[in-house]
């Protein structure tokens, strides 16, 4: 049974391969990470869920045994993947401290729910869920739920941001909307919140800086993954790093205090957030009247029967505002991401009053 704490260390510091392969390569990954003296909990895949057949899909079962190895020889707490009921019983079989519930998975209830009834009764695993894929809170928090009905106690429940997978391009393998992460931490305060740098990145090139970021935003800790040699790795090649270059990437990220007592500080502090809510204020005050302009708008177009959308007026608009991107010192994303949400609400506005 399982003494470990979720709760005990901050920040907690989960690192392995992603994928066990064997023997050799999974004990002196977990044995090289352990020498750093900057892990807590091992980690590797052992049953990989594959987007297509016929590529590495892990080793099974005899993965476990290394990981117990490991556990024996390192004195840390395994953490594993776990999918299905069977793989819950044979991952608590050979010791598994902590068990994560891949993105693929929380995707699915039936899915959560067969896991989550695996777990009644278990009353010392500790379990940590990653975000679905798609960028949907519901099915997270779902999830949660599902194992809180089954009797795990929220205070061994974590939950575990490995990115969203999204159409378009981006510098990420999976995008952080970080934002997202923030609604669901105020949903869930209790539980730890955890950054996956390596699923969101894709590419070892990114994770110090998104684990910084992880940092800045008060998350309880990381999970990377690691391997002895990682241009060989059989699965994620490219976001591992060597137990050398990890224990780097972790001694450089800034872990900043919560808050300060500094009566400069905080007055400064202070003055600043008063003059975000005086904008906050103005900002949606003027938001506010061009909604009322775009209703008048609406009124003339339905007075001389005039469709809503007028071609080119659009993105004439677009071009007139990213065009002022640099003077503004806002990125041209930022602008059209905002004029877009300006965009549906005008439209929804004049909608109603050419239809009412
Ligand atoms: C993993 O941690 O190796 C993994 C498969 O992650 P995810 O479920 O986030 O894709
Ligand atoms: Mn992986």
């Amino acid at each position: 049974m399982s003494t470990f704490d979720l709760n005990a260390k901050r920040p907690l510091i989960i690192s392995g391969p992603c994928s066990a392969e064997t023997e050799e390569q999974t004990l002196e990954t977990c044995k090289q990470l352990a020498a750093t003296g900057l892990v807590d909990v091992l980690r590797a895949g052992i049953w990989k869920p594959r987007t297509r057949p016929g590529t590495f899909e892990g080793v099974g079962l005899k993965g476990l045994a290394w990981m117990a190895r490991a556990k024996e020889e390192t004195g840390l707490p395994i953490a594993v993947e776990v999918a299905t009921p069977k793989h819950v019983e044979s991952a608590l079989e050979f010791g598994v401290d902590v068990l994560w519930i891949g993105a693929r998975t929380t995707v699915s209830p039936f899915a959560i729910q067969d896991i989550a009834d695996a777990l009644k009764g278990k009353d010392q695993v500790t379990v940590l869920i990653k975000n679905p894929m798609n960028p949907d809170l519901e099915l997270w928090a779902g999830a949660v739920a599902r194992f809180m009905n089954a009797g795990v106690d929220p205070k061994r429940i974590g939950l575990i941001h490995r990115g969203f997978s999204y159409f378009g391009h981006s510098k990420y393998r999976n995008a952080p909307m970080w934002h997202l992460i923030i609604e669901m931490r105020s949903r869930f305060p209790e539980m730890a919140m955890i950054c996956d740098p390596s699923h969101i990145c894709g590419c070892r090139d990114y994770l110090a800086e998104v684990s910084q970021t992880a940092a800045d935003l008060r998350f309880d800790g990381l999970i990377v993954e690691s391997h002895i040699c990682p241009e060989k790795a059989l699965s994620d090649a490219a976001q591992q790093l060597t137990p050398a270059d990890f224990s780097e990437m972790i001694r450089h990220i800034n872990w900043r205090a919560d808050s300060v007592d500094d009566p400069k500080f905080v007055k400064a502090l202070k003055g600043y957030r008063n003059e975000i809510d005086q904008i906050d204020s103005e900002v949606f005050e003027l938001l506010s009247r061009r909604m009322r302009v775009a209703e008048n708008i609406g009124r003339v177009k339905r007075e001389n029967n005039v469709a809503i959308l007028q071609g080119g007026r659009w993105n004439s608009i677009v071009d007139k505002i990213t065009a002022q991107a640099e003077k503004l010192q806002l990125s041209p994303e930022f602008l059209k991401t905002v004029l877009e949400a300006i965009h549906i609400e005008s439209i929804n506005r004049q909608n109603q009053i050419m239809n009412s």
